[in-house]
């Protein structure tokens, strides 16, 4: 896509966006607002940010609305997609966004630990994917795009449950976009690098940081924005022939 998309470009589609109250998620939210689209989001826990999202999208065409949801838990998101099928109609996009990060050696792992992050960042991509289809298959079609993680493609010290379960993401991602194009479906992947949100915010400072800028071509971190612009990229007609794919999204990090 060449630039912000206009007002219009996706004018009336129904969005869903999971853990869309802060970070990539919320700019996901406000790209699609900006479209003109009507755009419902969950957050888990954090509802004054979920509603400073919400006043923030109301100079947007399209309309933002916030649900309270937890993705790792089935029957919230079987809730979730109800009440947003009730007051908004089927889903026609959905974003897999929400997700966890956190920070401890395997050696040292909890199987509880374990357990919450692969919920988190992978079943909940399923149990959601799972929910919106019927809706999305009875209106002829849609698109899904899933936020994945270069830590899923080559690992990630301290985090090797979240890798797994992006890992997992990655290939879910090609399982159901050959289960479902027939339906005209179109299920893709955006794997960023690494972003400014509050998922970084205790490494976007001091040695890891500089680190990391050695070690990344474009020598930044990415922007919320800059992933949004891939997700509205593979959610749109513009890639009406990319199916299953893995756009990256990460400054030259990794470059396959
Ligand atoms: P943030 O931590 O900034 O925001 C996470 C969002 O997800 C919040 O809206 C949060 O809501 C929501 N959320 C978390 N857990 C759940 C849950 N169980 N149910 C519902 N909502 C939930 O994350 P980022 O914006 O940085 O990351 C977004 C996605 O991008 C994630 O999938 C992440 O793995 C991926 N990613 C991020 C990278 C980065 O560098 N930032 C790099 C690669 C991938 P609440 O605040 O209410 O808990």
């Amino acid at each position: 896509m060449n630039g912000a998309p206009g007002a219009g470009d996706f004018a009336g589609k129904r969005v869903l966006v999971t853990g869309g109250s802060r970070g990539i998620g919320r700019a996901v939210v406000l790209a699609f607002a900006r479209a003109g689209a009507d755009v419902a989001f969950c957050y888990r826990r954090d509802r004054a940010a979920a509603q400073e999202v919400m006043a923030a999208a109301q100079e947007f065409a399209g309309q933002v609305a916030g649900y309270q949801a937890d993705v790792a838990d089935p029957a919230s998101v079987a809730a979730l997609v109800a009440e947003v099928e009730a007051a908004h109609g089927a889903v026609e996009v959905l974003v897999n966004n929400a997700g966890a990060f956190p920070a401890t050696p395997v050696i040292d792992m909890s199987f509880a630990e374990w357990d919450e992050v692969v919920r988190t960042n992978l079943y909940g991509v399923f149990s959601c994917c799972q929910a919106v289809l019927p809706g999305m298959i009875a209106g002829g079609g849609g698109a899904i795009v899933n936020i994945a993680s270069i830590a899923g493609q080559r690992g990630s010290a301290r985090h090797a449950h979240y890798a797994a379960a992006k890992g997992g993401v990655l290939a879910f991602t090609r399982s159901l976009a050959r289960e479902v194009i027939e339906h005209n479906i179109r299920v893709n992947a955006v794997s960023p690098g690494r972003i400014a949100t509050d998922l970084l915010l205790d490494v976007q400072t001091g040695a890891e940081y500089a680190r990391w800028m050695a070690d990344t071509p474009a020598r930044r971190l990415g922007t919320p924005e800059e992933v949004a612009d891939a997700v509205l990229y593979l959610a749109s007609p513009a890639s009406s022939y990319v199916v299953g794919a893995t756009l990256a999204v990460n400054g030259g990090l990794l470059m396959e």
